[in-house]
């Protein structure tokens, strides 16, 4: 193949040498891509303002016996402001690097591409609450993995507990699980269940409508960190981030 020209998010990069950098794209269309910007961090670079974190654009590619190299980008969006803010940063790396841990190479994902995509642009361009987001991209992230928490029915014995006083949540079990079932859960509120199915309503171009109050999001996102960790497994890097923050 000579070049390629294809639309992506940079995901994650590590630098090399003095001036390379070791971009990890997420392209819509081909997945996960780990392409060479060679001499990118040289103030002169034509690729400087393209080999930063979560940049969208046209990335022209060239592949070359299984090596990638970043020839150009025609960048669209740079998400500045996430790098002005510790927490929105911090909630974007996350995103970023969730979408890292399950993308495979040369697999289209459109559907996560436009999650990442949506909650990158609420966090640089809105005044959302990070967490607020964070916990948007969990849900549906999980959801488009085919970890949807089961939220409506005991995730054990499969009985209706929306009229259930008692509560708990089992990320091993998969959801919400009722009081007579085994279970090594943490008590859940009937409020926060009711948060996750609505936010699970959202499209992405609404998830910046979810405002959740500081308790809720409290009780929240350690239960959907620990259901991500129950998909990757606790020694992912993304997992291990997402545990810091929650
Ligand atoms: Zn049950």
């Amino acid at each position: 193949m000579p070049t390629e020209l294809t639309e992506a998010i940079v995901t994650g990069y590590t630098d090399y040498r003095d001036d390379d950098r070791m971009l990890t794209l997420f392209s819509a269309t081909r997945g996960r891509i780990d392409c060479k910007a060679r001499n990118c961090r040289k103030p002169t670079s034509k690729l400087l303002s393209c080999a930063q974190p979560f940049v969208f654009g046209e990335f022209e590619l060239f592949e070359n016996s299984d090596r990638v190299t970043v020839n150009g980008c025609d960048v669209r969006e740079t998400f500045y402001p996430l790098r002005e803010d510790v927490d929105r940063f911090m909630t974007a790396s996350v995103c970023t690097q969730l979408c890292n841990s399950v993308i495979g190479q040369d697999a289209s994902d459109e559907a996560l591409f436009s999650l990442l995509y949506h909650v990158l642009s609420f966090l640089a361009y809105t005044e959302s609450e990070p967490k607020d987001l964070l916990i948007a991209f969990l849900l549906h992230f999980l959801d488009h993995a085919g970890y949807r928490p089961s939220l409506t029915r005991c995730a054990i014995c499969r009985r209706d507990i929306r009229s259930d006083a008692v509560l708990f949540f089992s990320a091993e079990a998969g959801g919400a699980v009722c009081a007579g079932c085994p279970h090594g859960g943490k008590p859940v509120s009937k409020l926060a269940l009711e948060a996750m199915r609505r936010i699970l309503l959202l499209n992405d171009d609404e998830l910046n409508r979810v405002v959740l109050k500081e308790d809720l999001r409290a009780e929240m996102l350690p239960l959907l960190t620990k259901s991500c960790a129950v998909m990757l497994g606790e020694n992912d890097k993304a997992v291990q981030l997402l545990d810091q923050m929650s």
